[in-house]
């Protein structure tokens, strides 16, 4: 355990870049009850997380959140190590000799399973890899998707599928005003999708998506909006549910739903099918690649005080060349520290790294890590700001790790010498510039940069 008197400044690694990162930084570095000082770290030479990689590239206004997240940046006792991963060029036991406390703002990396036959035949694709392809992230930069295909499955009705119908659905123009990928923005324009179908296995009323994603899937300037009438209208449970419990936003979501049932085709040159009571039972491929999915027709039962899909004996099949699996992300496991398998997230007690029934002493966990994929960017301050505050209690009554080499210079002469090219902010800030300078050229916001080696490279030489 650290002394209080050796607290000065209090020493905290942040595992992540992304907005958890970003809101526990900015909570500790405003604190007045400690004396912070922060080193975040990211496995990409770039910072802001799933705000650069995983917001879709036609949302330029949630992405302007990173303007608060460089405001942090700014300040003396922030430092900025990318390009730097947890697990291969630095661990856990590392850190413990470095700092005061760890917190683990990773997110949720990986896919959740749809469990049904054919899942990987090739055309069947997680959402999360499609959403980093056209993002740019540079471990998805070189995956392959067969956009010659006219008839493309979403499963799933949360935001995330909202986001990937979007982009399937979006006219070339529209996304050159983004900053998608170069690569994907080539490719979606020579793309054959004319019939893109989002499956919901639960009603209009349990729909996952908010309501301004689904105006905005009404608005599409070259896809209609398809929604059959039957699977628009309330079943007698949900219409029971929605009496007993007014919502607002739930009645005004189930509305704009019933509208795009009544609106008549505009004879766009593509439509999105929005369908609901359906679930995947097959994905079936020809000759090993995806030709088909089989579907059932579900009704909806309550169990457990929760709507629950039940299959009926109605099934029908959707012919398709690509499927996006869009059920929901899952965390990964950090090296040495414990991870509870069945939630997806670290062991935690409300931020708190736990191993078995003991809290592990200076190790904390926010954002999506912590608590599970939901919520908006902004949930993630207020789940940042609760683990800080623990963080500072138990600070203040000294229970810490007790870092060999504290001091700030210790920690950078580790990095620097397990990676040679790690990223700080200064060199973010060049290539920040770089790929506007780019963009301007293009009459884009900005033109990423999509590869590790190429960041470094353009860094090095300016250009
Ligand atoms: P999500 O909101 O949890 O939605 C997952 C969807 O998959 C739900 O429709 C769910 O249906 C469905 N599903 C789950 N298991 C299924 C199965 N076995 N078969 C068929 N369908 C299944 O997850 P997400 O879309 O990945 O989004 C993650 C978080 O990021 C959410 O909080 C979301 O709001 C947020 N996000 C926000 C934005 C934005 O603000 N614009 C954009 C992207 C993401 P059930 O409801 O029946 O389980």
């Amino acid at each position: 355990m650290g002394s209080k008197d050796s607290l000065n400044p209090l020493r905290v690694a942040i595992i992540g870049a992304g907005p958890a990162g970003f809101y526990a930084a900015e909570a500790l570095l405003k604190s007045d009850k400690v004396d912070a000082s922060v080193d975040v770290y990211d496995s990409l030479p770039t910072p802001y997380g799933l705000v650069r990689a995983g917001v879709a590239p036609d949302h330029a206004k949630i992405k302007s959140v990173t303007r608060k997240y460089d405001a942090t940046a700014k300040h003396p006792g922030f430092r900025f190590f990318g390009n730097v991963t947890l697990g291969q060029d630095i661990s856990v036991e590392d850190l413990r000799q470095h700092y005061h406390q760890i917190v683990y703002t990773v997110g949720a990396q990986v896919d959740r399973r749809l469990g049904i036959p054919g899942e990987d035949l090739a055309g069947s694709h997680s959402a999360t890899e499609f959403v980093a392809w056209y993002n740019g992230h540079p471990d998805y930069a070189h995956l392959e998707f067969d956009l010659s295909q006219e008839s493309v499955v979403v499963v799933g009705v949360g935001n995330v599928a909202v986001d990937v119908a979007r982009i399937l659905c979006r006219t070339n123009d529209e996304l050159a005003q983004t900053d998608i990928a170069d690569y994907a923005l080539e490719q979606l324009a020579e793309s054959g999708v004319r019939d893109v179908y989002m499956l919901g296995r639960r009603g209009p009323a349990q729909a996952a998506f908010t309501n301004p994603e689904a105006k905005e899937l009404g608005e599409l300037e070259d896809a209609d909006i398809v929604v059959h009438k039957k699977e628009a209208e309330l079943d007698p449970l949900s219409s029971a549910w929605l009496a007993d419990n007014p919502d607002r936003l739930v009645q005004k979501k189930v509305g704009m739903i019933q509208s795009f049932a009544d609106q008549a085709s505009a004879g766009k040159r593509k439509r999105l099918h929005l369908r609901f009571l359906v679930s995947p039972t097959e994905i079936v491929g020809d000759g090993g690649r995806v030709a088909r999915v089989n579907v059932v027709h579900n009704a909806l039962v309550e169990k457990d005080g929760r709507m629950r899909p039940q299959p009926t004996d109605r099934t029908e099949t959707i012919d398709c060349g690509l499927v996006f699996r869009s059920v929901g992300y899952r965390g990964f496991p950090v090296a040495d520290v414990p991870f509870d398998d069945w939630y997806g997230v670290i062991s935690n007690d409300g931020g708190r790294v736990t191993d078995g029934d003991n809290i592990r002493p200076g190790e904390y966990a926010a954002g999506w890590i912590k608590r599970g994929p939901t919520g908006v960017i902004g949930t993630n301050k207020a789940c940042a700001q609760d683990t800080v505050a623990k963080m500072i209690a138990d600070a203040l009554e000294g229970k810490t790790l007790a870092p060999a080499a504290p001091e700030l210079e210790s920690a950078e002469g580790l990095v620097r010498s397990r990676t040679s090219s790690v990223f700080s902010w200064s060199d973010w800030e060049k290539l920040n510039e770089l790929e506007v300078a780019r963009g301007a050229d293009a009459g884009r916001p900005r033109v990423k940069f999509t590869d590790r080696a190429a960041m470094v490279a353009a860094v090095l030489s300016g250009t």
